[in-house]
């Protein structure tokens, strides 16, 4: 372990791969700022390409070695990635407060998302491979044929500041049970949190190698993705990042998942109940700061109820408490970063010329630093406007008026996206009803939740292949056919 912890900066001289706490290939550094206070919280080497050849090669040495975990039993892996989700338990409170002061998470958020979710993962698909069986099938051809799983190989990751640790784990999770090694690219704005995930694997006890963390910004990335050391590719990012990574892989023919942007639909139906939801509802759409991919940032509203709901929308997002997101009480909390509030910003100086501005539209009164937006909501917005039609990442809401389902579905559809979303209804069955009406990788009735048992992932431009469920932890295993020498029973 090599952290210098002085007047409470993380200072890391070390990057983790192959098992060890590794000398950078060069002295370049990224240095970490609070997104509330602006302070300087730590810094850690920033990785190079000398530094994703090592740690590739440690990835395919420890995948190549022919006893090593690659062919553990799935029992065995099992074992030691029960270590490491103890060891991530461990560090869990301390990395739920890392991502709250990198990125403005706030902390009851990051508590359940980057505290809870990485060892909920990491058994969840421990089990799924003990319970994934070898298959045998009768042959049309008389003999029988079996179907076996191999793991994927060398898996090069690259993940977003967002929910970096809940995001990691959505692929990480699945390869290491799969038996699969993965190099690790964090997003420069979030990399503390990362060197403890690097921290319990090296506890854990994990061969060397099976690991690898390597922080550093998109060049980086795009040497991890075309590195001919690397067999699979798992990418969460913006839409334009992914097509450049899946243009990278298509030219190699390398297996590629997409998890990308969002611009998803909150549709509330005509006899919809919203007083009483009204905390599920800002979970759908302006968690995290409006900084999640699969939140439902239009809301589409019944002309039958238009003023109505639009009112209590209003009092929804005009009353949230906005501040420090260590406090437990703040419902929001700043941007990760100056950039990101500048391209908020122009999105919000556009809808004011597109639509009515509702709530919101400035900086919050009272709080002077950190990057903070106020919640902002547009009312009366046209399903053609850019606000409607381009992803913001951040609390920013488009109210769009409909007449009856048919014309919501048909706006819900009308989107270069389809990730998320979700419909609002007394009616259970008229929501499932509505659900399967809409073009989207997954949807919610009444809520939202990525519930683990079931695939998660976009379609359209928000990306290709599923995570989560045993569709993602097919991504990570080589379907191998043997027809075998046994005629049919
Ligand atoms: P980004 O695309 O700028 O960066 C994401 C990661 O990719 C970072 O680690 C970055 O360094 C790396 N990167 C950027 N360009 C690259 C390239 N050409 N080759 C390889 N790596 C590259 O995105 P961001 O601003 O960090 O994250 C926000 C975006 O991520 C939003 O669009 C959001 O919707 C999306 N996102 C999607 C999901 C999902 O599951 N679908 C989840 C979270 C975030």
């Amino acid at each position: 372990m090599t952290t210098v912890d002085t007047q409470q900066t993380l200072d890391y001289e070390r990057l983790f791969l192959g098992g060890t706490w590794a000398t950078p290939s060069t002295g370049d550094r990224i240095e970490v700022h609070s997104a509330t206070t602006h302070e300087r919280v730590g810094s850690v080497p920033e990785g190079r390409e000398g530094d994703i050849d090592a740690a590739v090669a440690a990835a395919r040495h420890a995948f190549d070695d022919p006893t090593g975990w690659a062919h553990f039993t799935p029992t065995q892996r099992g074992e030691a990635l029960e270590r490491f989700a103890k060891a991530l338990e461990v560090r869990g409170a301390e990395t739920a407060r890392r991502v709250t002061v990198q990125n403005g998470m706030p902390t009851w958020l990051s508590q359940q998302w980057e505290q809870g979710f990485p060892p909920m993962l990491v058994r969840f698909f421990v089990d799924l491979v003990k319970q994934t069986q070898e298959e045998i099938r009768p042959g049309l051809l008389g003999k029988q044929t079996m179907v076996i799983r191999k793991p994927i190989g060398v898996v090069g990751q690259i993940v977003p500041w967002n929910v970096p640790q809940a995001i990691t784990f959505l692929a990480l999770a699945p390869a290491l049970a799969a038996g699969c090694t993965v190099v690790l690219k964090p997003s420069p704005e979030t990399v503390l949190d990362a060197f403890l995930l690097a921290e319990a694997a090296e506890e854990a006890g994990l061969p060397a190698g099976v690991v690898n963390v390597i922080p550093g910004g998109r060049e980086v990335g795009a040497y991890l993705v075309s590195h001919p050391g690397v067999d699979k590719v798992s990418f969460t990012g913006s839409t334009a990042a992914g097509r450049k990574v899946a243009a990278a892989c298509g030219e190699l023919l390398r297996p590629v998942t997409l998890e990308l942007g969002g611009k998803s639909a909150a549709v509330i139906l005509d006899d919809a109940d919203l007083d009483s939801q009204l905390e599920d509802f800002f979970g759908n759409t302006m968690i995290n700061n409006g900084q999640v991919c699969w939140t439902s940032t239009r809301i589409l509203v019944p002309s039958s109820r238009y003023d109505e709901i639009t009112g209590t929308l209003a009092d929804l997002y005009s009353g949230l408490t906005v501040g420090d997101p260590l406090d437990p009480a703040t419902k929001v909390g700043p941007l990760v970063s100056e950039r990101q509030r500048e391209r908020v910003e122009g999105y919000i100086a556009v809808g004011k010329q597109e639509a009515r501005l509702l709530v919101g539209g400035g900086r919050p009164h009272g709080i002077d630093q950190g990057w903070f937006v106020e919640p902002t909501v547009f009312a009366d917005v046209d399903p053609k406007a850019r606000i409607a039609q381009e992803e913001i990442f951040g609390p920013v809401l488009s109210i769009i008026r409909y007449e009856d389902e048919q014309q919501a579905t048909q706006i819900a559809n009308d989107s270069d996206y389809g990730l998320g979303g979700s419909v609002w209804t007394a009616d259970s069955d008229r929501g499932e009803a509505f659900a399967r009406t809409v073009r989207s990788g997954t949807f919610g009735v009444n809520g939202y939740a990525n519930d683990p048992v079931a695939p998660f992932g976009g379609v359209k431009a928000s990306g290709l292949g599923r995570e989560l469920g045993p569709e993602g932890l097919a991504a990570f295993q080589e379907i191998t056919t043997i027809y075998l020498d046994r005629p049919n029973a």
